[in-house]
């Protein structure tokens, strides 16, 4: 079988194979076939070397390969990889769940339920919302990323690549507006939005959840102000409207919070949490107060490799090095130590970065546009950096519903070294595709 393994093979043979092995809608960003990562670093099957700034889009966020996440995984190993939660459940996701209604925010009592993966939990959530409420109704916002079930699709908001061709969704699913200062939609302009949708379409008292991310991934890395959010908050509890806060991209120390609707300050009634919780093993949770996590009766949630141990034992560790090396703190300096960096580059190119957005810890991002323009944004540009990236030797993301936006979501476990190193690449690239 020496020929299938393959070692010696280019990443231009493995895409072949790929290409002609795999369905095309699963798409890849780059040619980059992994050999192995390690840290912020990551080498291909051509041994070049990569700094990794997409740390598999925001899941590793404790790096590659962490010492403890690894040890807690091969000693669960030794023990057991699967014997099903709703069969026979055992110690590691009960300590998660402890561990996580602990750190969820806000005073009330909370409970947690797994899943496998993101869409999984948002799926989830508005089961529970819907169970917890008698109500139908679930509100999303426009650039919102919830998943790419059906469901979840329904709520995100981004047709390409997303929703083409795929309807119908279910029903009972709304969307308002999301408040972008930058593009000219403001927290007024957003909640008088919301208050018409309640008017024209679906009645408060029909509705079950607003979902919101309080950083948007997909959608082009904008915080949702604190304004807004607090203002949310206020209207699920006058209307007794279930708050989800979906922090499946945004949670786990990525924003310089534990999870990021504490910048404002809120209490969501639940929440989604994947990606970082686990840091490279697929698990997912939903966490939310006690009393609306029990509106589901035995039986009513699950899923067969929900709580996986091995992601349970993993999740663990994983929240052990976020405290211990106090991975919150860090989020924060990796922001400062990128704005400082793309603030300098945006004084040279004005026209070409139209905004920065890295107040949310490590969750930053540049927007590219045309004659400093924010309606004219950049695609061609954001795309001919993304290629020379990756030739470059630095893993990064793009995002946004134009596709201008660039990402960067390093581990928060980077040396500045390192850290320096890839925006030195970046620089370079960027002055390069510019000039
Ligand atoms: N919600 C958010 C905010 C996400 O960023 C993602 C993944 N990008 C999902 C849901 C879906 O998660 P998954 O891909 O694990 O299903």
């Amino acid at each position: 079988m020496a020929e299938l393994k393959g070692t010696s093979l280019t990443n231009a043979d493995w895409q072949a194979r790929k290409n002609a092995a795999m369905a095309r809608g699963e798409g890849n960003v780059a040619s980059v076939f992994v050999e192995r990562a390690q840290g912020s670093e990551i080498w291909d099957v051509e041994s070049k070397r990569y700094i990794d700034f997409g740390t598999g889009i925001a899941v590793c966020n404790t790096g590659h390969r962490h010492p403890k996440v690894m040890q807690a995984v091969a000693e669960q190993l030794e023990r057991f990889s699967h014997t099903c939660v709703m069969v026979t459940p055992y110690d590691s996701a009960v300590m998660l769940a402890e561990k996580l209604n602990e750190l969820a925010p806000g005073p009330s009592p909370k409970k947690t339920m797994f899943v496998t993966t993101g869409a999984e939990a948002v799926e989830n959530a508005v089961k529970i919302a819907r169970s917890h409420t008698g109500r139908r109704g679930v509100i999303a916002f426009d650039g919102g990323y919830h998943g790419r079930t059906l469901m979840t699709l329904g709520l995100t908001g981004k047709i390409s690549p997303y929703k083409n061709r795929f309807g119908p969704f279910p029903g009972d699913l709304w969307r308002a507006p999301f408040p972008v200062p930058y593009h000219g939609v403001s927290v007024a302009d957003a909640l008088r939005a919301l208050d018409m949708l309640f008017k024209t379409d679906v009645a408060p008292e029909d509705c079950a959840a607003i979902i919101i991310e309080p950083v948007q991934g997909e959608g082009g890395f904008y915080p949702a102000p604190d304004a807004f959010m607090t203002a949310l908050r206020e209207i699920c509890d006058k209307h007794g409207i279930v708050f989800i806060a979906d922090e499946i991209q945004s949670g786990f120390a990525r924003t310089g919070k534990f999870f990021a609707c504490e910048h404002a300050g809120i209490e969501p009634d639940l929440m989604t949490a994947a990606k970082g919780l686990a840091g490279g093993f697929p698990l997912a949770a939903v966490v939310g107060k006690a009393e609306i996590m029990d509106a589901v009766g035995p039986g009513g949630l699950g899923g067969t490799y929900a709580g996986s141990p091995v992601g349970c034992a993993a999740a663990l560790a994983v929240i052990d090095v976020i405290e211990e090396e106090k991975l919150v703190q860090r989020a924060a300096a990796i922001g400062a130590r990128f704005r400082t960096r793309l603030e300098a580059l945006q004084k040279t190119y004005p026209h070409l970065i139209g905004d920065i957005r890295a107040d949310r810890g490590a969750m930053i991002a540049i927007e590219l546009v045309h004659d400093g323009d924010a309606e004219k944004p950049n695609a061609a540009l954001a795309k001919a950096i993304l290629t020379e990236c990756y030739a470059n030797g630095l893993v990064v993301l793009t995002c946004g519903m134009d596709g201008n936006v660039f990402r960067f979501l390093p581990a928060l476990t980077i040396t500045d070294d390192l850290l320096d190193e890839g925006l030195d690449v970046f620089e370079r690239v960027f002055k390069g595709a510019a000039e």
